[in-house]
């Protein structure tokens, strides 16, 4: 079976080039050759071949002010306006006006009913520490309470030591650093190794990374420039891993944030949707957030790499 491997960045639009936009400055090659060998600004030349899509897709979901998190993933998985539904943006955790449609319609679900996947055929790649899993009341992102509403587990110590899971850092250094415990280093493209493994095993595979935001938001110290690096490292391996034949690798964003270092607040600029495999032809109708839910599930519907 044909399998799609998502992988979410948050907080990376395309903005105007320049010496404020570390995607224009500081991407590497793997980024351009996502994008059809563009650097992710503003100017990317759009492309929709039958097995690669490069395009911007609409972060605003038709709302003044700035996009968030918590609305502009609730919408990405599950393909609901969710900004309308909630009447603004609002973040980073979902707001209470999306819970009944992250709990029962989305992405996992859709992909779930569909008759040609197995149970078990979807997962969510990230790692858990202990505490997330000991928190008296946990404070759900969209993403674990997509997982909860789904019956997806969440991935623990036990599976990232066991490279089962993938730390949302890629190197698990905030797991020996921050968090104190002995997980071993590895490298972005070991991280990109792993996640292809449980990518293998799957016909939809979730890895959600939020450094981007963070470092957008200078919330933690790591140079823009490292940062994508390390990304570009993970990405790149994913390429030379990927089979477009069987494989599709789908990355996109919520909002923007990282491409503009003249402030730390998020961005309205649109965000890049790339697809690489056999899938990219059914998310040629995205053109904002909404769109690629219904396109990962029509895709993983038919198996085909025609529409
Ligand atoms: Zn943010």
């Amino acid at each position: 079976m044909r399998r799609i491997l998502f992988v979410f960045l948050d907080g990376i639009g395309l903005g105007p080039a320049g010496p404020k936009n570390p995607l224009s400055t500081d991407a590497g090659a793997a980024f351009r050759r996502l994008a059809g060998g563009a650097p992710w600004v503003q100017s990317l030349p759009e492309r929709a071949t039958s097995n690669h899509l490069v395009r911007p897709l609409d972060a605003t979901l038709q709302m003044d002010g700035l996009p968030q998190s918590g609305t502009g993933q609730a919408t990405l998985f599950t393909g609901v306006n969710c900004a309308e539904r909630v009447g603004r943006h609002f973040g980073p955790y979902p707001h209470s006006a999306t819970h009944d449609v992250l709990d029962h319609e989305n992405l996992f679900h859709r992909v779930q009913a569909l008759p040609s996947v197995p149970d078990g055929g979807v997962a969510f790649a990230n790692a858990f520490p202990p505490r997330f899993f000991e928190a008296p009341s946990r404070r759900w992102t969209v993403t674990t309470r997509c997982c909860a509403g789904a019956g997806v587990s969440l991935r623990d110590l036990d599976a990232l030591r066991a490279r089962r899971a993938v730390a949302a850092d890629l190197t698990a250094e905030g797991w020996r650093d921050g968090l104190q415990l002995d997980v071993s280093a590895r490298t972005p493209a070991d991280a990109a190794q792993t996640l292809f493994a449980t990518h293998r095993d799957h016909v939809l595979t979730l890895f959600e990374f939020f450094q981007t935001d963070k470092v957008g938001h200078r919330r933690i110290d790591l140079a823009p420039g490292v940062l994508l690096e390390r990304l570009d490292n993970f990405l790149g391996q994913l390429l030379d891993l990927l089979d477009p034949a069987q494989d599709t690798l789908v990355v996109t964003s919520d909002h923007g944030n990282l491409e503009d270092t003249s402030h730390t607040q998020h961005t309205r600029n649109p965000v890049p949707l790339l697809a690489y495999g056999w899938a990219a032809s059914h998310l040629a109708d995205a053109r904002t957030l909404a769109g690629v839910t219904p396109g990962i599930v029509e895709a993983l519907r038919t198996g085909r790499n025609d529409r």
